[in-house]
């Protein structure tokens, strides 16, 4: 394992560009105009943090790497109706802050280029993971990956709300983290980039001690299954509630042994997006954890925007894995919810 990411590999500035930027347009746009968003056609929110974040990045990538395809969460369709003028201004404003030849046009564009194919090497985007969260002024992540051939080669998360160790820090300069498969995991500051610090997972055995994460969303996460998985293993203590692949971060840098997604039994097809998962899979792995479906198979990028052949995600430091998946399955043959 290397001691730290090669900061002059021409992907790696990339993403670190990338990521950074988009994080220092959220948190602009977070102090003036943070309430301003839209709602998607599932009903989610999305902001004009959200819509920058995708526009930088996309702008960076057909600079540094224009043959490679972007898979990003957003659409600039909505922002093209007179009733988004407002918001397309205050986005406007933010991308001019890296590029001041900006046009409101050219920022759709760029947000619409994230439509590229999810096939080959490709990188895939959540310009905000966690808009929920991000408008709460609780944990988000810009969260950006390269995939290749079905499987995921780098993943980078700017954390604005933690700090290196993954510790919750919403008045700190936020962190970084990066993976490269085969080389390792790292974290440093968000702003000063000059000392990273590899990540190890936890190598906590014991069930008792394992501290787990959860999302803070009621939707997401199945509360009596977490409960009922805490009481059937004796955990010593409750969940921690975290938005966003914040809590891959965490996870890898030794601040909790476990998480899940499970399939909510109301949406029995439902499965996570790339964007989602990726970033930081890569991150817990390459940390030295493992990261599984709820049936314990690999997850597999090759099949387009979804990780469809996967019910459910597992994330752990690897020792508790198997422990896990197997309590997980013996709640949900015994749960209706
Ligand atoms: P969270 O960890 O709660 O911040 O969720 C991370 C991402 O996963 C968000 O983009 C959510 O929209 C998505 N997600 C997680 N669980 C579900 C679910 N049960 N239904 C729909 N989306 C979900
Ligand atoms: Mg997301």
């Amino acid at each position: 394992m290397k001691k730290e990411p090669d900061l002059k590999n021409p992907e790696i500035a990339f993403a670190v560009e990338a990521v950074v930027q988009a994080a220092q347009a959220a948190k602009m746009i977070q102090k003036e105009q943070a309430d301003l968003k839209l709602l998607k056609s599932d009903d989610s929110p999305v902001t004009a943090g959200d819509f920058a974040g995708q526009a930088l990045v996309s702008r960076l990538l057909a600079q540094h790497f224009p043959k490679d395809s972007l898979v990003g969460e957003e659409r600039a369709e909505k922002l093209k109706s007179t009733a988004s003028t407002l918001i397309l201004k205050t986005i406007t404003q933010a991308v001019r802050q890296f590029d001041s030849k900006a046009t409101p046009e050219k920022i759709c564009e760029w947000i619409d280029q994230g439509r590229g194919e999810a096939a080959g090497r490709f990188w895939t985007v959540d310009p905000i993971d966690g808009t929920k969260g991000y408008l709460r002024g609780d944990q988000y992540a810009v969260a950006l990956a390269l995939i290749v051939n079905g499987k995921v080669q780098m993943g980078i998360l700017a954390c604005p709300h933690l700090d290196e160790n993954g510790t919750i820090q919403p008045q700190g300069p936020g962190a970084l983290f990066i993976a490269v498969r085969g080389q390792g995991a790292w974290a440093s500051g968000l702003n000063d980039r000059r000392n990273f610090i590899p990540l190890k997972v936890s190598s906590c055995k014991d069930a008792t001690c394992m501290r787990i994460l959860c999302s803070v969303e009621p939707s997401h996460t199945s509360q009596t299954h977490t409960e009922a998985f805490i009481k059937d293993l004796g955990l010593k203590s409750g969940a921690l509630a975290m938005d966003s692949q914040a809590k891959y971060a965490r996870l890898a840098a030794a601040g909790g042994e476990a998480f899940f997604y499970l399939v909510p039994k109301s949406k029995p097809n439902h499965r996570m997006k790339i964007w989602d998962v990726a970033p930081g899979s890569i991150i817990v792995e390459e940390a030295g954890g493992r990261v599984s479906d709820l049936e314990g198979k690999t997850l597999d990028y090759s099949a387009g925007t979804s990780l469809k052949n996967n019910p459910g995600i597992l994330v752990t430091n690897g020792h508790l894995h198997e422990l896990v998946l197997t309590t997980l399955k013996k709640l949900n043959r015994n749960s209706k919810s």
